[in-house]
């Protein structure tokens, strides 16, 4: 019986990344592993260029080109390397050695980028967090048109900051790792030039890259492309260039699927919004607990907040333990509590530890 392999629900599964599924999801995915659409075959053994596959592979670009409402200039894909390849492939095929691009400082995932367009062409920081230990977003951009691109990161997973208002305006084409908050807001996606995410966040699971590229952007560098990593011959060959991760690929199909069964963006955002208000309003009531974050620029996928009294963490640490609450430890560099409320979260999960908070501010308040 495949439903008794399923854990039981007690868990709440506030993982930062790779992060909780929908359990329809991971109920149809373990169904494939054994008999993928009754062929008698898994998923894990069928050719990537099987009409089976293929069938896949289509599905998924579609649900994203509708679900994201895009036209014909954007174009989807499916690559292997997690966002940290996007960090390179992005410059390599954009930026020529001589030409000027413009990123945004906004904390650790901001910054490895940055390193890495480094070694393709010229970068200027057109707006830092720095000074506020990355607990803000920057809010005045200062970008010229001999800009290339402008990139932001729409969320810092590990700080919890999100961007509100998108910088569509800058006069340059955008690019943006939405690794964090890949469809769980409605955001203009037509105005980007391109918008990078690894699917272990909001999408599915780890082992694939979703790509939307408008390619009037791309045959602009004058350097050799190694043909793996030129987004042009992806396009071409629709994400079969070479193998692709198929079961990664399968398992993000399926999320979109379930995506779109629960009313796509819109009712993604408007979820997204009653655990993000519920667990902040908790935050704020409570005068044990503390956001870190500017108020204006808080994440709803990542909110992270810590004790005032710090001695009193390890004890609220073990309590959430005790009931079942995983992964609300703080990333090591800011210390305290994350916790992730990516789209597959439910809302009572965030009722259930928003309810624990409460009592433990009673008892120690
Ligand atoms: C997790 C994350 C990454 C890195 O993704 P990998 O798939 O591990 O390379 C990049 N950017 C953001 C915003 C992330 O949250």
């Amino acid at each position: 019986m495949i439903s008794s392999v399923l854990p039981s629900t007690k868990i709440h599964n506030f993982n930062a990344g790779p992060s909780i599924l929908p359990a329809e999801v991971l109920e149809e995915a373990s169904r494939a592993i054994f008999d993928f659409n009754n062929t008698g075959l898994s998923i894990l053994e069928i050719g990537h260029r099987t009409v089976m596959f293929e069938a896949v592979m289509s599905e998924a670009r579609s649900l994203v080109k509708e679900l994201m409402n895009l036209d014909a200039d954007h174009e989807v894909l499916f690559l292997h390397g997690g966002a940290t390849t996007q960090f390179m492939q992005v410059p390599m095929n954009l930026l020529n050695e001589n030409d000027l691009a413009f990123y945004t400082d906004t904390g650790t995932w901001a910054s490895k980028a940055i390193k890495e367009a480094r070694l393709f062409g010229h970068v200027e920081i057109a707006g830092s967090a720095r000074d506020t230990n990355y607990t803000t977003i920057p809010k005045q951009l200062s970008v010229s048109p001999t800009g290339v691109y402008l990139h932001i990161t729409t969320n810092e997973t590990i700080a919890g900051t999100q961007w509100t208002n998108m910088p569509y305006d800058s006069g340059i084409p955008v690019v943006a790792d939405m690794s964090s908050d890949i469809f769980s807001r409605q955001l203009d996606f037509n105005k980007f030039a391109i918008i990078y995410a690894g699917a272990q966040k909001n999408m599915g699971a780890a082992g694939v890259n979703l790509i939307v590229v408008n390619k009037n952007i791309l045959g602009k560098v004058n350097r050799p492309l190694p043909t793996i990593l030129d987004y042009r011959n992806h396009i071409k060959e629709e994400s079969m260039l070479n193998t692709p991760p198929v079961f990664a690929v399968y398992v993000a199909m399926l999320t979109l699927r379930w995506l779109k069964a629960q009313g796509g963006v819109p009712a993604l955002e408007k979820l997204n919004g009653a655990k993000a208000k519920l667990l902040y309003d908790t935050i704020d009531s409570l005068p044990v607990f503390r956001g870190t974050v500017a108020n204006e620029d808080r994440s709803k996928m990542n909110a992270v907040f810590v004790m005032e009294d710090p001695s009193l963490e390890k004890e609220f640490a073990e309590l959430c333990k005790k009931e079942g609450m995983i992964g609300i430890k703080g990333h090591r560099s800011v210390g305290g509590f994350r916790i992730s409320l990516y789209n597959a979260l439910k809302l009572e999960s965030v009722e259930a530890l928003t309810a624990l908070m409460k009592d433990f501010a009673n008892k120690k308040g």
